[in-house]
């Protein structure tokens, strides 16, 4: 069910391209071992070949990389491929170095020797495929160099990233219009596994694609079941996910916006003897690391993890994607979902509903959207701070802004604004944040703060509630409704609608296999006033919230977790003054 986007009716007419399929053919096979194109593969590679701009969606594992890489070998000069994360842009470079393509990264792990050096690599020609993050057009050594550096395709990978605004979101892929204008406005790629007209509108105007041939699919995985469950209470989530644990044996993941959901789900595993792996924004780089190759490398390895585990999660036999809380947009569902048997065999997908879930999510969707006074009320701050800035952490700010919710990013998502715009320079971190000059209020992008964005959002947030709660209707068709696509034959066969999931799942899984580890005892808490969750003020400065509290006596402490920075601090009561706060 391949759609044709608006582009494709007014193309250019092509005389003859059976050359172009023939030397694209040659490559498939030279350079990647592969006999034939997948799905619309080839038609994309075509259109790049023919210097096309292209908008091209395909589910994850589909292959979407070659389409950019493919005619990179064809064409002179070098392709210039955005990519989100120094981990991805490693890895496939790696992989294309190991088919003996001439591609290289540039990025914040190299020192600024090696930069230069593959830099003056690139101008003398030397690479088919140059990989960077959008925010290496900061840096002014690779502006300087761009002119000389011989870039005639650009290709954005992970473009969704263009319209994604969660408190994770990237100015810099927002400003991507303006990079594409600084190379001339070179024939432009970009291609993601989101699929909504919303966010390929977004896309389309974002790059300034001007006619692009524009290629869709949804996820089409028959071995998929997709269902979700609504809960009355909070309390009622666990047994749901501990049944759906312990009814399918392999390897998945569990969702959950809030790292304390986590939390208290790894250590209600841990009591029962299953331990498992975490991976959310609070652990190091490291420890992340670490989660994410056990992961990868397991069979039956389940992981905790908020929305920041799996881009580039490819692992082919997961099993299960639950979610503890109902994420955010249908689109984020059906990326995360996608993941789930990519090796064709039998998967589930889940996500749990609770009505206060989404309250939650509605809050969160307006801390991701600072309105442009918010944006000016931080520019003031930090102006009105002047010398002593540097003296001030983010603690100071979010105070000074009167912040008392931990998940309220705008302070973070203003400053970044201002850094991206070159109104600061320096962060809080390294304290040597300084304001370097003036905001004017009408350079901030239109888009910033709008009304329409944050309609859109609490859309998509709608679109998300009506799908989980809804039991009507095959979760097939309301996906193909949403994502504009051709409904399948009814009934699908592997949705709560069309079928009875818990036979599904005794007829396609194993069971998990029994404990054998001791169940550890969960830590007892000792005698003080503070119970896990209370919001606390230590010292009369910083406030937090109590994630932990250890020992007992005199080795007593209280574990906060700062609202500013989320970092964690064992406090000694005897040491520190712990003043209890309301909640609101
Ligand atoms: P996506 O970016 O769409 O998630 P990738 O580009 O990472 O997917 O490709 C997923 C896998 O499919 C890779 O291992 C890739 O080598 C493989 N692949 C891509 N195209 C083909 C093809 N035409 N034939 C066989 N394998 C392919
Ligand atoms: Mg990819």
């Amino acid at each position: 069910m391949w759609l044709m986007g608006l582009g494709a009716l007014d193309s250019p007419p092509v005389t003859d391209n059976s050359n172009l399929i023939a030397r694209a053919r040659a490559a498939l096979r030279e350079h990647f071992g592969f006999e034939n194109f997948r799905g619309p593969q080839e038609q994309a590679v075509l259109a790049v070949l023919e210097g096309r701009d292209l908008l091209l969606t395909l589910p994850t594992g589909a292959g979407k990389s070659l389409v950019y890489q493919l005619p990179a070998l064809i064409l002179e000069g070098t392709t210039l491929v955005i990519s989100p994360l120094i981990a991805l842009m490693q890895d496939q470079v790696d992989a294309l170095l190991r088919r003996g393509i001439a591609a290289t990264f540039i990025n914040s792990s190299l020192d600024a020797s090696e930069r230069k050096k593959r830099l003056a690599r690139a101008s003398r020609g030397e690479f088919d495929l140059l990989y960077v993050t959008p925010e290496r057009f900061r840096s002014r050594a690779f502006l300087e160099a761009l002119p000389q550096l011989n870039i005639t395709r650009l290709a954005v990978d992970e473009a969704h990233c263009i319209s994604h605004w969660g408190h994770d979101f990237r100015p810099d892929y927002s400003r991507l219009g303006e990079a594409r204008a600084k190379l001339h406005g070179v024939p432009t790629s970009a291609v993601t596994a989101t699929a909504t007209p919303r966010v390929a509108e977004d896309i389309v105007d974002s790059l300034g694609l001007s006619n692009p041939l524009i290629l869709r699919n949804g996820i089409e995985r028959p071995r998929l079941f997709l269902a979700a469950t609504s809960v009355d209470h909070a309390e009622d989530k666990l047994p749901v996910l501990l049944d759906r644990l312990e009814s399918i044996d392999g390897a998945g993941i569990v969702y959950s916006t809030l790292i304390r959901d986590l939390e208290q789900l790894e250590s209600e595993l841990r009591r029962r003897g299953r331990p498992v792996l975490v991976y959310h924004g609070k652990l190091s780089a490291r420890e992340r690391r670490a989660s994410q190759e056990r992961f990868m490398s397991s069979k039956d390895q389940i992981v905790l993890a908020t929305n920041a585990f799996g881009m580039g999660v490819d692992k082919e036999d997961i099993r299960f994607v639950l979610h503890a809380q109902v994420p955010r947009t249908l689109e984020a569902w059906t990326q995360e979902t996608g993941r789930a048997g990519r090796d064709g065999k039998p998967a589930w997908c889940e996500t749990l509903f609770f009505g206060e879930d989404v309250a939650l999510q509605q809050n969160f969707i307006g801390w991701a959207n600072p309105d442009r006074e918010y944006i000016l009320g931080v520019f003031e701050t930090l102006r009105a701070w002047g010398e002593r800035l540097q003296a001030k952490d983010l603690d100071d700010l979010r105070d000074e802004l009167l912040v008392r919710q931990r998940h309220d990013h705008r302070v973070s998502i203003s400053l970044k604004w201002l850094e991206v715009l070159g109104i600061t320079e320096g962060s809080f971190e390294a304290h040597n944040l300084r304001v370097v000059r003036d905001l004017e209020p009408g350079e901030l992008p239109d888009f910033v703060g709008s009304e329409k964005k944050l309609r859109g959002d609490l859309e998509g947030l709608l679109g998300m509630t009506r799908f989980a709660t809804q039991t009507e209707c095959c979760r097939r068709v309301l996906l193909a409704e949403h994502f504009k696509l051709d409904a399948p034959a009814r009934p699908c066969g592997a949705c709560d609608v069309c079928a009875n999931g818990d036979v599904w799942r005794r007829e396609h899984f194993e069971r998990r296999a029994a404990v054998v580890a001791e169940p550890t005892s969960a830590p007892h808490s000792s005698d003080t006033p503070f119970a896990r969750g209370d919001w606390v003020r230590v010292d009369g400065r910083h406030l937090g919230q109590v994630v932990g509290i250890h020992g007992e006596g005199k080795s007593l402490r209280i574990e906060v977790e700062s609202i500013g920075d989320f970092r964690r601090r064992k406090v000694d009561p005897k040491r520190s003054k712990i003043e209890p706060l309301e909640n609101d």
